[in-house]
């Protein structure tokens, strides 16, 4: 189907050419006419997916008619409220803004904490038609009075479930109070949880539903492996594997800030340049990490899942798991990172004994077994205890597990071993 076909105006068209998309992706194709003939969408798309266009592009044209050029603030209202739960993504959805809106003079500016608030004030005192909002620093302009919501004519809560997870819901609520009661929603999830539909429930009026595949289940561009590995060794192996196969770009994944830090360091100290990005840096320090990464002189980009969520790099040939996260459901946003666009890409596992649990979760949710692999040098020691895992935020020690005598993860078949 070209873009031709879902009504969007010729210049808009255009302008996706240009971006060098050819078609449109499925999430595209299923919304934008619907967003188009003003419906509310409660879509399930995650980032890679196309999904930021699939909004901004008929959000767009929907606002056209309100274009001017006036000087006076008054004649420049907030028509637009698109809420995301990162910094990250909340530039990468206002750089989106910006380069699909270039042939709409609609004004949109972005807010985000970590960075000072004035000159944000100073953008939204002149007059922006679209705003893209983390929750918390928006709640920061509401309360110095620095924006008023009453004109808002379409809501966007982007990355929806990522924002239940970071605790934004009182936040969103509040948000939602100073909105007209009259106006469009669209709502994006990775998934539908049954908090995303009770969110959508007291939010959306009879939205249209869009469920695209998630693109990585099913695509069989990235390649999967295993390494089994003892939990003590696993620095070593990631310095191993991207020393020896000669890897640039590694977006590593660990489960916490403090695991981020050390592993970046213990690569950095062996001359693989590596930074941690997540939630406790500034946002400076976050932008200049991610673009080195970008540029190529950063390495290894060290992240947790919430720092990742929204990164968007574009063609990332490797992505590691240096643990495997809590939830399989994240297993699949993390490889999604690689493989994208047709490009192919290696998604590889570090996976001790103690993780059995996780590796098998995370197969149930593919329906299918990873392949893995030991490498020379790195067997795992097959009489080693598992130490019991702690849960994400307890604290307290999970279940116990009794694999010490099976390497984790192993397909029944025996694939893949050499
Ligand atoms: P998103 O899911 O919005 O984060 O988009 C992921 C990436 O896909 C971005 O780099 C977009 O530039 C790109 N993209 C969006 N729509 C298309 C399309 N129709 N064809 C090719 N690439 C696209």
């Amino acid at each position: 189907m070209p873009f031709t076909a879902l009504g969007l105006s010729a210049d808009l068209v255009q302008v996706v050419a240009e971006e060098g998309y050819t078609e449109p992706t499925p999430v595209q194709a299923a919304a934008i006419p619907l967003v188009l003939a003003g419906r509310d969408v409660l879509a399930a798309a995650q980032t890679g997916t196309g999904k930021t266009a699939a909004f901004v592009l008929p959000i767009l044209d929907r606002l056209r008619s309100h274009a001017n050029t006036s000087f006076s603030p008054a004649r420049h209202p907030v028509r637009v409220l698109i809420l995301v739960p990162t910094r990250e993504l909340a530039m990468q959805v206002d750089e989106s803004v910006k380069t699909y809106g270039r042939t709409v003079p609609l004004r949109a500016t972005v807010v985000f904490g970590g960075i000072p608030i004035e000159p944000q004030t100073k953008a939204l005192r002149a007059g922006v038609e679209i705003l893209v909002a983390t929750p918390g620093r928006l709640l920061d302009h509401v309360g110095q009075k620095g924006v008023n919501l009453g004109q808002v004519e379409i809501l966007v809560l982007d990355e929806a479930d990522r924002m239940l997870d970071m605790g934004f819901l009182p936040d969103i609520q509040r948000i939602i109070a100073l909105l007209p009661p009259r106006r469009q929603n669209l709502m994006f999830s990775a998934t539908f949880s049954d908090d995303i539909r009770r969110l959508s429930g007291t939010i959306l009026r009879n939205p249209a539903t869009v469920e695209v595949a998630p693109r990585n289940a099913t695509v069989d561009t990235i390649r999967q492996l295993v390494y089994p590995v003892d939990r003590d060794r696993k620095e070593a192996l990631l310095a191993h594997l991207i020393a020896q196969n000669g890897w640039r770009q590694v977006l590593v994944f660990t489960r916490t800030k403090i695991g981020a830090t050390r592993l970046a360091t213990y690569l950095d100290r062996r001359g693989l340049e590596a930074v941690a990005i997540h939630s406790d840096r500034t946002q400076p320090e976050r932008t200049r990490a991610l673009e080195g990464f970008k540029a190529g002189t950063v390495r290894v980009l060290v992240a947790t899942d919430v720092a990742a969520r929204g990164l968007d790099i574009e063609d990332l040939p490797h992505v590691v798991n240096f643990e495997l996260p809590w939830e399989p459901q994240d297993y699949i946003h993390r490889i999604g990172r690689t493989g994208r666009a047709g490009a192919t890409g290696d998604a590889v596992s570090l996976v001790s004994i103690d993780e059995a649990d996780l590796l098998r979760g995370v197969q149930r949710l593919l329906k299918k077994a990873i392949p893995w692999t030991v490498e020379a040098g790195f067997v795992p020691d097959r009489n080693a205890e598992p130490e019991p895992l702690r849960g994400p935020s307890t604290g307290r020690p999970g279940r116990t597990h009794h694999y010490a005598h099976r390497s984790p993860g192993r397909p029944r078949s025996g694939s893949g071993s050499r």
